[in-house]
C-alpha cells in the first residue's frame, strides 16, 4: 500500500511518525538558570556597555567555552555587510582554541535586555554547537534550551546529513 499523502488536521505531512508530530508540537524543553548563567548575562551586557555605538555595535555576546573561558562578540554593522554578535564572538573562540561551548547569550546596549538568537545564528549554532544552551527570555522570564531545539527540521549542509 503506498504511502500517504497530503496534510493532517494540523497541518504536519501525513508521511511523518506520530513521534515527530508529537515531539513537534511540543515547547522545547526550557531550563531554568542558574548562578553561572546570570553572570555570563551580565558579561554580555558589560561588553556592550563598554562599546556600545547605536550605528555599529548595538548588541553584545557572551559564549562559554567548556574550558570555563568567556569569549565575547558586539555586532559589527557596516553599510556592505554587518554581522550578529554570536559569529563575532564564535570566531573570537575560535581563534583561542576552543572548540567545544556550553552556554551563549545575547545582550542589546540600550535596555540590556536579553535577546533570542536571529535565524541566521540559529543556523550558526546549530552547526558548531547544536547542543550549547541558549540563554533567552520567554514570557518575561529568562530561560536556556538547546540551540537544536530553536531549529526544528534544520538544514544539514554544513553537518552531518
Ligand atoms: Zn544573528
Amino acid at each position: 500500500m503506498p504511502a500517504a499523502t497530503g496534510f493532517d488536521n494540523n497541518g504536519f505531512p501525513n508521511n511523518l511518525t506520530r513521534a515527530v508530530k508529537i515531539r513537534s508540537m511540543q515547547t522545547p524543553p526550557f531550563t531554568t538558570l542558574d548562578p553561572q548563567d546570570l553572570e555570563l548575562i551580565e558579561a554580555a551586557a558589560e561588553v556592550i556597555r563598554r562599546n556600545y555605538d547605536p550605528e555599529r555595535h548595538s548588541v553584545g555576546v557572551a559564549l562559554r567555552g567548556v574550558s570555563g573561558r568567556i569569549y565575547f562578540g558586539v555586532n559589527i554593522d557596516s553599510c556592505a555587510y554587518g554581522p550578529c554578535a554570536e559569529p563575532v564572538a564564535l570566531g573570537a573562540a575560535i581563534c583561542s582554541g576552543e572548540r567545544e561551548f556550553t552556554e551563549i547569550v545575547a545582550v542589546i546596549g540600550d535596555t540590556f535586555a536579553v535577546l533570542p538568537p536571529c535565524g541566521n545564528c540559529r543556523q550558526m549554532l546549530f552547526d558548531y554547537m547544536p547542543d550549547v544552551q541558549v540563554i533567552l527570555e520567554v514570557a518575561g522570564q529568562q530561560v536556556k534550551v538547546k540551540a537544536r531545539d530553536l531549529l526544528p527540521y534544520p538544514y544539514r549542509g554544513f553537518t552531518e546529513r
